[in-house]
């Protein structure tokens, strides 16, 4: 059995038939129409990325996303007038990281940006071994960031592909599991366009090929923004067009599913929609759309909170995990905004507030942890941070 799910099915059907057939090489007609998967990673390969993805994924865990870059962790931190330099950004990641151990029953990775993976913490250990200690698999964003897309209505691609295999080499000997790359698309009566679903879905699986060849399993992003009007069913069109897109471009460059992990948007109404849509209606449009695109042996789905509130992701998590359907994968949170809200509320830049903030960030983790099993049920008395609404236009992270 493992050697079947390790070994490619037209690779051992390609064995069969010419090694069975008495004709001379060039000669087996019958074979002219298969094609061939030239093997790319050997079954110890794929099963050190499947045991990854499997362990992030873990029965009541999700991912914390701190991998915001310089410029968007100093956007938070303006939000509570604490400046953004290097030591605020290592101090809130710290608060974060040596919250509490037992955050490693609900958190299962955690995503850092580049700079936060060699920084250290007062203990004097390095953040990855913070989180390795814990049993935590740390994971790296190894993207550059969003270009435009000419001739289109304002819509992007992703770039860093250049050197992304040797960035990634070096990222695996300094600690990092996985790696996550973000595409952005947008809803609007033009968008997404056939070029930017196409070139978001294609630009997506060679990252993913990439990292695998390095020992990372890919998280892959193709974020749908909650930017417009529209409702809940055409961002569940829309999202089902997408992550057919990206299942296709995933097959085409054989990348081994059983070691990804896919981080969609959930399918909610557009930030603008004046119809409200309750979390079971968005449980459903959810599962619907990810019902119709992906594959079983993707081992989990980690949602982006993408501007929710801390209480609306946990809810609408929930409900996903809920759903009166067959759900084949594990459906998880992998949140930034939506984890760390009341953690930054409640420090303020302030070391006296450190106990209080990282109380705050553990209540959001073990809920989230709950809902992953759709086993959360709201006491009705969220506090005031929990609440509010994280949406940011034209998200950029
Ligand atoms: P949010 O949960 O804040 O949307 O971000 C998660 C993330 O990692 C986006 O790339």
């Amino acid at each position: 059995e493992t050697a079947l799910q390790h070994c490619s099915w037209p690779l051992i059907l390609h064995f069969i038939m010419f090694s069975t057939s008495s004709k001379k090489k060039g000669e087996a007609g019958c074979c002219v129409m298969m094609t061939h998967q030239f093997p790319s990673l050997s079954p110890e390969q794929k099963k050190e990325l499947s045991d990854i993805a499997q362990r992030i994924v873990a029965p009541g865990k999700g991912i914390l996303a701190a991998d915001e870059s310089t410029g968007t962790m100093g956007k938070r931190l303006q939000k509570i007038n604490v400046e953004n330099n290097e030591e605020n950004r290592r101090y809130f990641r710290d608060l974060l990281f040596s919250s509490d151990p037992l955050i490693s029953n609900c958190v299962g990775g955690v995503i850092f940006f580049h700079e936060t993976l060699y920084q250290k913490s007062d203990s004097g250990k390095l953040f990855p071994q913070v989180i390795k200690d814990q049993g935590i698999v740390v994971g790296i964003k190894v993207d550059k960031g969003t270009a435009g897309l000419n001739g289109t209505d304002g819509e992007t691609t992703t770039q860093g592909l250049d050197g992304l295999s040797e960035r990634c080499a070096q990222y695996k000997k300094d600690g990092c599991d996985f790696a996550k790359w973000r595409c952005v698309l947008k809803i609007s009566d033009s968008c997404p366009s056939a070029l930017a679903i196409a070139e978001n879905a294609n630009v997506l699986a060679r990252y993913a090929s990439i990292c695998q060849q390095n020992g990372l399993v890919p998280i892959v992003e193709p974020e749908i923004l909650p930017d417009g009007d529209h409702d809940l069913l055409r961002c569940q069109y829309v999202t089902e067009k997408v992550l057919a897109a990206v299942y296709k471009a995933l097959s085409d460059h054989h990348v081994y599913l059983e070691g990804t992990l896919l981080k969609p948007n959930m399918v909610t109404a557009g930030h603008s929609c004046t119809k409200k849509f309750t979390p079971q209606e968005v449980g459903m449009a959810t599962v619907t759309a990810l019902r119709r695109t992906v594959p079983a042996s993707v081992p989990g789905i980690c949602f982006l909170s993408g501007g929710q509130s801390e209480e609306e992701a946990s809810c609408n998590l929930n409900a996903i995990n809920q759903v009166p359907l067959h759900r084949p994968w594990k459906l998880t949170f992998s949140y930034g905004r939506a984890l760390q809200a009341s953690a930054l509320a409640a420090w303020q830049g302030k070391a006296a507030n450190k106990a209080a903030a990282q109380k705050a960030f553990c209540t959001r983790a073990k809920i989230n942890g709950l809902a992953a099993k759709g086993e959360y049920k709201p006491s009705g008395s969220a506090d005031q941070a929990s609440v509010q609404s994280l949406y940011t236009a034209s998200y950029v992270y």
